[in-house]
């Protein structure tokens, strides 16, 4: 999976936070809306919007590094 910068008009709740998405530019990945700065690896807590790729697993993300390991 890739995250992939949208834009809609409807107001959408992040699904890291809990909160309300105000920005108009979000990420969508593992088909969830992410602030940018929610999408982060649940074991490392790198910001995974910088990253090429990211992992869902069990309703945990993950970076390359960390799936790999946790698997
Ligand atoms: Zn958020
Ligand atoms: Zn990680």
């Amino acid at each position: 999976m890739v995250p992939t910068s949208v834009s809609i008009p409807e107001p959408i709740i992040c699904a890291g936070c809990g909160e309300q998405v105000c920005d108009r530019f979000f990420l969508l990945a593992a088909g969830r809306i992410w602030h940018s700065i929610c999408l982060r690896c649940s074991q490392c807590h790198c910001e995974l919007q910088t990253h090429p790729s990211l992992f869902w697993r069990d309703g945990n993300i993950y970076c390359q590094q960390d799936y790999s390991r946790y698997k």
